[in-house]
Order: C-alpha cells, then sequence, then structure tokens
C-alpha cells in the first residue's frame, strides 16, 4: 500500500509489511516454509553473501519473517525489526549486543521475571554489572547511574505491578549518561504505547502476548529507531541463532490484524472489572493505570493512548483467601501469560 504510513492506525496494522504477491497474486502473506533458498549460479550466491538484495538461509532472512519484522516495525515507528524465537530470545539480543566486559546497566526493579533473573545470574560471568530501581520515580534512575552505564532496561507498564515509568524522562537520563534505552512494551502493544516517539532507541515485545494474541504462539521481536543500531542488533541476532520460524511469523501476521479491536474491547471489559473489584468490600487494592487511584494515571494519559488491559488486584485475607478466589473462578483459565 501507497504511503502507508500517513494511514489510519488501524488501517497500518491490517497493511504494514504486506503486498498482494506478485507471481500468485495471493493476498494473505505466503508462508515460505523453506531452511534455504536457492541461487541462480555461483556469482549470485557470491553476491548474496556479500550484501546484495536476495534470501539465502532462514536465519538469514525470510520473507514471511520479513512481513512480520515490517509490519511491527512500522507500527512502532522504527527503521527496521527483527522477529524471534521468543520474547525471551528478543530481551538475550539486545543486551548480547550491547552489554558486556565493565558495562552497566539500570533497570526497572519490577521487571518481567526472567529479564532481571538473567542479569543478575548469568550475565556477571561476561563481566556485565547490573542494578535495579523503581523507574516510576525518574530520580531513582539518575541516581543509580554510573560512568559505565551503557543501558537502561525499562519495562512500562511493568509485570506485574503496573507501575509506570516516564519514557520521555528516562530517555533524557539515559542520553545524558551515553546509554541507549531500551522499552519493552509488551503490556501496551504498539496500539497504544510507542516508545521511540518519547526518545526511546529500541523498543521490543513478547509477540506471545497481545501482538498475536491468539495464545497459540510464543515469539518476540525487536524494533530499533536508528539503522546502526539496528546493523549491531541484526548482525549479533543471525549469529545468535533465535530467529524465528516462518509459519510462527505467519501466525502472529495473522493476529496482529485484529489487535486495535482486541485491545479496544480488552481494556473496555478490564476497565469495568477494576472498577467494580476497586468498590468490592473484600478487595483491598486494585493496580490498574486506568484508575483514577492508580499514582500514574496522569502519566498514562500523557505516554500511553489507553491503560491496556492487565490489571491486578489483592483480597482481603491474604494468601489462603487468594487461593480461594483463584480456585473459584470460573471464566478464567488458570495459566501463565495474557493477551489471549
Ligand atoms: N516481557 C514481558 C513483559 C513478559 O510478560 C514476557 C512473558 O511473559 C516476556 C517479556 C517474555 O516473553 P516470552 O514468554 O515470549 O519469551
Amino acid at each position: 500500500m501507497k504511503d502507508i504510513e500517513k494511514r489510519g492506525q488501524m488501517t497500518q496494522i491490517i497493511h504494514a509489511g504486506q503486498h498482494v504477491d506478485p507471481q500468485t497474486g495471493a493476498v494473505a502473506t505466503p508462508i515460505y516454509q523453506t531452511s534455504t533458498f536457492a541461487f541462480r549460479d555461483a556469482d549470485h550466491g557470491a553476491a548474496c553473501f556479500a550484501g546484495e538484495p536476495g534470501y539465502k538461509y532462514t536465519r538469514l532472512g525470510n520473507p514471511t519473517i520479513e512481513a512480520l519484522e515490517k509490519n511491527i516495525a512500522q507500527l512502532e515507528h522504527g527503521c527496521g525489526g527483527l522477529g524471534a524465537a521468543s520474547g525471551m530470545a528478543a530481551v538475550n539480543m539486545v543486551y548480547l549486543t550491547f552489554l558486556g566486559q565493565g558495562v552497566h546497566i539500570v533497570g526497572t526493579e519490577s521487571l518481567y521475571g526472567p529479564s532481571r533473573t538473567i542479569l543478575e545470574t548469568e550475565y556477571p560471568r561476561f563481566g556485565v554489572e547490573s542494578t535495579f530501581v523503581d523507574t516510576s520515580n525518574p530520580e531513582n534512575l539518575a541516581g543509580a547511574m554510573q560512568d559505565n552505564t551503557k543501558m537502561v532496561y525499562i519495562e512500562t507498564p511493568a509485570n506485574p505491578n503496573l507501575k509506570l515509568t516516564d519514557i520521555a524522562t528516562c530517555a533524557e537520563i539515559a542520553h545524558a549518561g551515553g546509554a541507549l534505552l531500551v522499552v519493552d512494551n509488551t503490556f501496551a502493544s504498539p496500539y497504544l504505547q510507542n516508545p521511540l516517539d518519547l526518545g526511546a532507541d529500541i523498543v521490543l515485545h513478547s509477540l506471545t502476548k497481545f501482538i498475536n494474541g491468539h495464545t497459540d504462539v510464543v515469539g518476540g521481536i525487536v524494533v530499533a529507531k536508528d539503522p546502526d543500531v539496528y546493523a549491531r542488533l541484526k548482525k549479533v541476532h543471525y549469529n545468535m541463532g533465535g530467529t524465528m520460524d516462518p509459519h510462527q511469523a505467519w501466525l502472529v501476521l495473522r493476529g496482529v490484524k485484529s489487535l486495535g479491536l482486541r485491545m479496544d474491547r480488552a481494556q473496555e471489559n478490564s476497565m469495568k472489572l477494576a472498577v467494580f473489584l476497586e468498590k468490592h468490600e473484600k478487595v483491598d487494592w486494585v493496580a490498574y493505570p486506568g484508575l483514577e487511584s492508580h499514582p500514574q494515571h496522569d502519566l498514562m494519559k500523557k505516554q500511553m493512548r489507553g491503560p491496556g488491559a492487565v490489571f491486578s488486584f489483592g483480597v482481603k485475607g491474604g494468601f489462603e483467601a487468594g487461593k480461594t478466589v483463584i480456585n473459584n473462578v470460573e471464566v478464567p483459565v488458570l495459566a501463565v501469560s495474557l493477551g489471549g
């Protein structure tokens, strides 16, 4: 589609990165389920490996995966995307590309568990030092910056406490200290929040959640704003090998088309539930950025187009009371993950 960036967001969600197949006229992006691509002759093969456009091997690029990468890169207003086997493969692609001996990273204290755990348990072997602070107060971030801080890694809304972090302020602090700002945008999705527009350098997603939206795929993606940052990520990603499978990419391409409609309905439902629970006599607290009682409700209105669809709440009576609720719900399935 011509001038896709000038179209409405719903139109971009459906069409970005995709085109009618020139050979067959297929409207849906075909699944190029192949590991390798034939060269016309030796010179063509050599030229492809020297950098000329052309597919070589699916770990190094595949048309179905590329369609998804272009779609999400467009929705996040970045220069390019890199599809990954899982959200954690996306997180580690970013860590491995920019962290190393003597480098310090500051992260949101309440990150998705493994994004923090791996920094604390594995990366010290490579000489990486990490500090975690409550980034919902940017002063904590400013206080944690060191001369060797090369990355600030935030999650907003954060999993699981739903705290928000001011992306634009963190970008200023990170850049003043010579660090990149990376934002995990999984909870908001590109439909509700675009961190690159607010100054972030890299945005990443667990596609497993709202973007795919059907609880049938695990996947991840990284989108960079700057072509040099994108090129560095790509080199590491292709050699590290946590890349996507074409069928996985195709399922996410199918899922993403309804992202806007699903998010609208899901956050409408969440708002009703959060208001109901906040008034309920047996509920202690509700954490939902859509409620005026949320400490960063105003920040939500400033940096997001809606509060999203995830909330958490605590019931009176502690752990046992919580178990009683969990064991008696009728509609929700007792399982991890979200966005399906
Ligand atoms: N980031 C956030 C905010 C998540 O909630 C998750 C998974 O729950 C991940 C990253 C990791 O994604 P995946 O499970 O697709 O590896």
